[in-house]
């Protein structure tokens, strides 16, 4: 079985945290697996859980339309989330649901090797980076992952409560793909 396979078997059996009670599919990741470009969000939503696949609800949606205007098309990039399942009512996961699920993604690193990561809103950015961070205040910003460059910016679904924060996040995710373009 290719290491893929087995990851997406581990993940799709986990019952390590409450979340697999409720949840219809496991949501691992989509897009190009060998990708040098990275980004990660926080957690399924209602859309993504009834279709198993990452990042196609509205905000999903919003965020390709972006990357597809920059001519950063899914077969350029791989994208998934901090969690697996989605928690009830989208809240934020609880911090041990967050450490039972990491070592997948930790794994999706692993495999992928991608050269620049982007963290997507506040959940992702203080689970790999710092508790503290806040991202209204540290988006754009470079930090570092495993020694991967890994940019701020912030998660697509509070571009759909808050439109002004659009163009700072087109700015970013410009960025971390230029950084990509000169590596
Ligand atoms: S959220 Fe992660 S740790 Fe929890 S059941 Fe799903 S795959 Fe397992």
């Amino acid at each position: 079985m290719s290491e893929w396979l087995q990851l997406e078997k581990q993940c799709n059996e986990c019952k390590k945290c409450s979340l697999w009670e409720n949840r219809k599919n496991v949501v691992i990741g989509r897009g190009n697996k060998t990708a040098a470009f990275m980004l990660i969000g926080e957690a399924p939503g209602e859309e993504e859980d009834i279709q198993g696949r990452a990042f196609v609800g509205r905000a999903g949606q919003l965020l390709s339309m972006a990357l597809s205007a920059m001519g950063i098309e899914e077969d350029n990039y791989y994208i998934c989330n901090i969690i697996k399942c989605r928690p009830k009512n989208n809240r934020t996961p609880y911090e041990q649901e967050i450490q039972e699920c990491l070592p997948y993604l930790d794994r999706q690193i692993e495999l992928v090797q991608p050269e620049v990561i982007v963290l997507l809103g506040n959940t992702a950015a203080a689970s790999l980076i710092d508790k503290n961070i806040r991202i209204t205040q540290q988006r754009g910003t470079w930090h570092e992952y495993k020694g991967i460059p890994v940019m701020l910016t912030y998660h697509p679904a509070a571009l759909l409560r808050d439109e002004s924060k659009k163009i700072d996040m087109w700015r970013d995710l410009k960025n971390a793909w230029k950084r990509l373009q000169t590596a």
